[in-house]
């Protein structure tokens, strides 16, 4: 809700992030034998006017909405994916929606009188509007926050945003300590880089801080077939995996079928770049299903006894 207000009495300076480079692998070749796919799109800066070749406008991501919703998309989170995406409808489709780096114009507050309100024109107040307004889109998106920068750019509010978001059901990701892109970073200073921030969360999540593991890997890319997912599933925070389900930038859509039957594929999630593609094209992608109910989704239970 746009109109949840925290009183806050401290005094603040609008700050801005640096702009960090990515790099892209060249997409993935489909998998021929995947009959569905779950488009994860991903954005950095939302904002008026766009800044940078990754920003996009707030008007094309609330045409985007728009049209995802249209197209039958219903919004997840990696929560949804762990537990086999029982809470999305039948006649709907998952979509992930996922932001990286956690730029101030994702989530922002601005002064009102005494008082801090969210900035209705950051990413978090676009996405409430719309999914107040329409229910049937669902409700949800991943934060990947990289700790190179403040979180969301203002300081002193950096604890409320993290417990906001949690409590109106977003989903914060690990985004690495210094942004290190994972293909050139040397293996004994992984620990550093994936659990460093798990600390930093904890500081101002505490408890919640369990909720935190997902990744998108800076730069978009992670190594392949040296035993990187093996490597990295092992990385514990509280005594529990740090991470358990890793996203690439790679311009594509993941099987569901590779999703569920590899470990490393867990670590592979395919992502789609929305400031370089557009929904029309996301809705072209082949394994994306189009008609029908999704059984593949919605296998009756297993029996636990053989
Ligand atoms: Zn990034």
């Amino acid at each position: 809700m746009i109109q949840l207000i925290i009183s806050l009495l401290i005094l603040w300076t609008p700050q801005t992030g640096r702009t960090t480079c990515l790099h892209y692998s060249d997409p993935d070749p489909a998998d021929p034998n995947a009959p569905s796919g779950i488009p994860v799109l991903m954005y950095h800066h939302v904002s008026d006017p766009v800044n940078g070749y990754y920003g996009v406008s707030t008007g094309r991501m609330l045409m985007d909405l728009q049209l995802l919703d249209e197209a039958g998309f219903f919004l997840i989170t990696p929560e949804d994916i762990e537990n086999g995406l029982m809470q999305v409808p039948a006649d709907r489709r998952p979509l992930m929606l996922t932001f990286d780096d956690g730029w101030q114009d994702n989530f922002n507050f601005i002064m009102s009188g005494s008082s801090v309100q969210i900035d209705p024109n950051c990413a978090v107040a676009i996405l409430e509007d719309y999914c107040d307004e329409h229910p049937e889109f669902g409700r949800g998106a991943t934060f990947f926050i990289s700790w190179d920068k403040i979180p969301f750019g203002q300081e002193e509010f950096v604890m409320e945003k993290f417990n906001l978001l949690l409590d109106m059901g977003y989903s914060i990701g690990n985004h690495t300590n210094r942004h290190a892109n994972f293909m050139v970073l040397p293996w004994d200073k992984w620990d550093n880089s994936v659990v460093m921030p798990m600390v930093k969360f904890h500081r101002r999540l505490g408890l919640r801080t369990s909720e935190i593991f997902a990744m998108a890997y800076p730069g978009g890319r992670f190594p392949k077939g040296i035993g990187a997912e093996e490597y990295l599933a092992g990385f514990q925070f509280m005594g529990k995996e740090a991470v358990r389900i890793g996203f690439l930038a790679n311009g594509s859509v993941s099987s569901f079928g590779r999703l569920l039957s590899s470990a490393e594929g867990w670590f592979r999630i395919g992502r789609l770049d929305m400031s370089q593609y557009s929904v029309r094209e996301v809705l072209g992608w082949r394994n994306i299903m189009t008609t029908g109910p999704r059984d593949d989704l919605h296998d009756p239970l297993r029996s636990r006894i053989p």
